[in-house]
């Protein structure tokens, strides 16, 4: 697999190595900045974008909801992530689109700072491991919609999940799962959590603070296809450990089961967990064509 040489800054494709910002660039210092994070995925026809253009909109809406204007089109940043895709030639890999506030002016007053925009690819395996995810309930909540726009990708937000993330490694899990301020399951840090509890499955809705997750959303249809009914409610902790299946979702994630809860352990992947994860594979490399159009080239 080769490395990635370079990363597209503002409409130019520069070596890696060069693709610097100021010390005093505004997002730096107070958090604003949106992104996304994408997969490119190997088909029998090549490398493709999984649902490339879901990941471009809601970025689109993370802008309008931390009041920042996109200098581009989703046209343009659509033709951008594939010349930066095909550019460092990696095959399968991880897309991040970043759109900043740059350098300017000091202060929390954003109004002198350009939008900057970047998109960089590298290779990266799966986020959570294939052999179950050790979760643990953090004792950070999660932000609260009242707060900072929840829906929004925004970085500023994402410390909340910085935390909770360092407090579950350092407790020796591989995840951590938030409770909202009202105590309802938001989500993980980085990705969504689903359960499983008599053949039907249920996931917090983003009111829960929970990120629209894209993965989340491909679960919900692949479980139609398999015939299997998805709710999206208010779910409490004692909710996930009565489950009979756990399991946690995105792109970074894949699908990725949960082997154990605080301490409460599941056997293996479950059934349903085990048929999802199949339905994912076959979706993003390709094969079942019922979804072909969640994948877009990166030769077109
Ligand atoms: N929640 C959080 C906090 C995340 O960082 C992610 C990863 N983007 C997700 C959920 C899952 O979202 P997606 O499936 O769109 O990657």
């Amino acid at each position: 697999m080769e490395e990635a040489t370079s990363i597209w800054m503002n409409g130019e494709l520069v070596p890696w190595a060069e693709a610097r910002v100021h010390v005093l660039s505004h997002a730096l210092h107070y958090g604003t900045a949106v992104f996304e994070g994408t997969r490119v995925f190997e088909t029998a026809e090549g490398p493709a974008v999984f649902r490339l253009d879901e990941h471009l909109q809601r970025l689109v809406r993370s802008c309008r909801m931390i009041g920042l204007t996109l200098p581009y089109t989703v046209g343009e940043l659509r033709a951008a992530t594939l010349r930066t895709a095909a550019a460092n030639g990696l095959g399968s890999c991880y897309l991040r689109h970043l759109v900043y506030r740059g350098y300017g002016e000091m202060g929390v007053a954003a109004r002198g700072c350009p939008t900057d925009v970047s998109i960089a690819g590298w290779s990266w395996g799966p986020l959570l491991g294939s052999s179950g995810v050790r979760l643990m309930t953090s004792s950070w909540r999660r932000n609260d919609h009242t707060v900072v726009p929840t829906a929004a990708k925004a970085t500023g937000p994402y410390l909340n999940s910085v935390l909770a993330k360092h407090e579950a490694l350092d407790a020796g899990y591989d995840e951590a799962v938030l409770l909202n301020a009202a105590g309802y399951v938001s989500e993980c840090t980085g990705a969504n959590i689903f359960l499983v509890r008599d053949g039907l499955l249920a996931t917090p809705p983003s009111s829960a603070g929970a990120l629209a997750g894209i993965t989340q959303d491909t679960v919900e249809r692949l479980a139609a296809d398999l015939g299997l009914r998805a709710v999206r409610q208010e779910l409490m902790r004692s909710d996930l450990y009565a489950a009979d299946e756990l399991f946690v979702c995105g792109t970074g994630a894949g699908i990725a089961h949960v082997s154990s809860i605080d301490g409460r352990e599941f056997d293996g992947p479950g059934p349903v967990t085990a048929k999802l994860a199949d339905a994912y594979e076959a979706a993003v490399h390709g094969r079942d064509e019922r979804h072909r159009h969640w994948l877009t080239p990166v030769s077109a």
